[in-house]
């Protein structure tokens, strides 16, 4: 799993919120942003071009 001191400096590329991990996904904490990141072994992939839209 993600290291918690990353997990504390990495930002959303879009809206520069803080993250949270939920399972393999990092999901932007900002209200109306909420992209998705995925974490491929290991490692976020903090592209908005990476990055899944919200469900509803
Ligand atoms: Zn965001």
């Amino acid at each position: 799993m993600i290291d918690k001191e990353l997990l504390e400096i990495l930002a959303c590329p879009a809206c520069k919120a803080p993250v949270r991990q939920e399972g393999d996904r990092l999901i932007c904490t900002a209200p109306g942003c909420g992209l998705r990141y995925p974490v491929r072994e290991g490692i976020p992939v903090m592209l908005v071009e990476e990055a899944e839209k919200p469900g509803k």
